[in-house]
C-alpha cells in the first residue's frame, strides 16, 4: 500500500494515539493481529452475513467473486475484509491505493499483471485520477482495457483482454464516488463504528496474540476509550502494556489502564488533549459559542483544517459539539464531559446554551 500518499490531515490524525490512520508502528504490527478469515472477524454482522454469501455462492459457481465496496471510517478493517475475500477465495491479493494511480498506465500495468481470479485492493478508491478511473469501469464491467500507445491523431488504441479478477475497493464515503463507478460494484457494504462490546472481543483477542494477560475490566476500559475503532483499540493495548510491564507486574486491570492512558492524556471516552483544547477553549474562552472556525483554531494554536478535520469529527459524533450555520457550538454533554456549568444567557431563561438545543 502507498503510505506516503496521505494527506496532511490524515499524516496530522497518524501522529495521535487517538487518530484512526495507520502509523509506521501499526503498519508493522497490524500483520500479526488481523483476522485471517470470517469467523475471527469481530462485529459487523451484516456486512459478514451478506459477504459469507456473496463468496460461498461464487466458490459454488466456481466463479471469480463480484466486486465489492467498502466503505467506512480509517481503522474498521476494511484491508482486512480484502484479505479475508483472497484467502476465502483461495486467491492470491495484490494491494495498491488510489492516489498511488495517478496515471491510466499505472493502472493499465497493475491490470494487466492480475493473475486469474486475483483479489485487487484499492485503498482510497475515490482519490484515484479520472482517466485511471474510466479505465476502471471498461476493466470492472468487460475485463478488458484499452491501452494507448502514441500521442495526437497518431495514437492508437490497443485492446487488451484482463483474467478475470475481484476488485476491492475502499473509501471512507461511498458518496464520494461518481455513480458509474458505485453501479460497477456487485456488493456495496458500509461498515459502521465498533460497539464497545465488541472492542472488548478485540482487545482480548489481540492480548492473546501478543502475550498479554488482561482481565474483563482492563479491557472494557481500553475498549471504551478506543473511538469505535479496531486499530485504536490495539494501539492502546500496546501502550497500556508498556506502562503494565514498567510500573507493575505485566498484568493489565481496570486500574492500570485507567494510569496509563491517564499518562498518554486519552480521557475515559477517547478524547485526547487536542479535542480537550478545542472544548475547553470552546467553553471557557467562548462560553460555548457560536463561535467561528477560525477563531477556535488561533485560540487553540491550530491550524483551521486540523480542528476541523482531525478534531471535530469525533467531537460531533459523540454529540459535544454542533456545526451550526452561526459558529461552533458546545453541547449540553460538553459542559457535563468537561465538569462544567453553562453560563446564564442574559435575559435568558437561566437555562444558558441547552436553550440552544431546546432543552
Ligand atoms: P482499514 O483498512 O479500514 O483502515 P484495517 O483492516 O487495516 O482497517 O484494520 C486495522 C486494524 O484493526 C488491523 O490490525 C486489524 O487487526 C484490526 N481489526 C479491524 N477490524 C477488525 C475486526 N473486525 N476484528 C478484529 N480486528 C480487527
Amino acid at each position: 500500500m502507498n503510505w506516503d500518499d496521505t494527506t496532511d490531515e490524515a499524516a496530522a490524525a497518524a501522529e495521535r494515539l487517538v487518530g484512526s490512520v495507520a502509523d509506521g508502528e501499526d503498519q508493522a504490527v497490524e500483520a500479526a493481529l488481523r483476522p485471517k478469515d470470517l469467523g475471527e472477524f469481530i462485529g459487523q454482522e451484516k456486512v459478514r452475513e451478506q459477504l459469507d454469501l456473496v463468496l460461498r455462492a461464487a466458490r459454488a459457481r466456481g466463479a471469480t467473486a463480484d466486486h465489492v465496496l467498502l466503505s467506512g471510517a480509517p481503522g474498521l478493517g476494511k484491508t482486512t475484509l480484502s484479505m479475508i475475500i483472497a484467502a476465502e477465495m483461495g486467491a492470491p491479493i495484490r494491494i495498491t491505493s488510489g492516489p498511488a494511480i495517478q496515471h491510466a498506465g499505472d493502472l493499465a500495468a497493475i491490470l494487466s499483471s492480475l493473475q486469474e481470479g486475483e483479489v485487487l485492493f484499492l485503498d482510497e478508491i475515490h482519490r484515484m485520477s479520472r482517466p485511471a478511473e474510466e479505465m476502471l469501469y471498461m476493466a470492472m464491467e468487460d475485463f478488458r482495457v484499452d491501452v494507448i500507445v502514441g500521442k495526437g491523431p497518431g495514437a492508437t488504441a490497443i485492446p487488451l483482454e484482463l483474467p478475470p479478477f475481484t476488485l476491492v475497493g475502499a473509501t471512507t464515503r461511498a458518496g464520494l464516488l461518481p455513480p458509474p463507478l458505485r453501479d460497477r460494484f456487485g456488493f456495496t457494504a458500509h461498515m459502521e463504528f465498533y460497539e464497545p462490546a465488541e472492542l472488548e472481543r478485540v482487545v482480548h483477542r489481540s492480548a492473546q496474540l501478543l502475550d498479554v494477560e488482561i482481565d474483563p475490566a482492563g479491557a472494557a476500559e481500553i475498549a471504551g476509550r478506543s473511538r469505535g475503532t479496531p486499530r485504536i483499540a490495539n494501539r492502546l493495548l500496546r501502550r497500556v502494556r508498556d506502562y503494565a510491564q514498567v510500573k507493575a507486574d505485566g498484568v493489565i486491570d481496570r486500574a492500570i489502564a485507567g494510569a496509563a492512558l491517564a499518562v498518554y492524556e486519552v480521557d475515559d471516552r477517547g478524547l485526547d488533549r487536542l479535542d480537550r483544547a478545542v472544548l475547553e477553549a470552546l467553553l471557557k474562552l467562548f462560553g460555548g459559542g457560536p463561535v467561528g472556525l477560525s477563531t477556535l483554531a488561533v485560540a487553540v494554536g491550530e491550524e483551521r483544517e486540523t480542528v476541523e478535520e482531525v478534531a471535530e469529527p469525533f467531537l460531533v459524533r459523540e454529540g459535544l459539539l454542533a456545526r451550526t450555520p452561526r459558529g461552533r457550538v458546545a453541547t449540553p454533554a460538553a459542559w457535563a464531559h468537561l465538569g462544567l456549568v453553562p453560563p446564564p444567557r442574559p435575559g435568558g431563561s437561566g437555562k444558558g446554551q441547552q436553550d440552544l438545543f431546546g432543552a
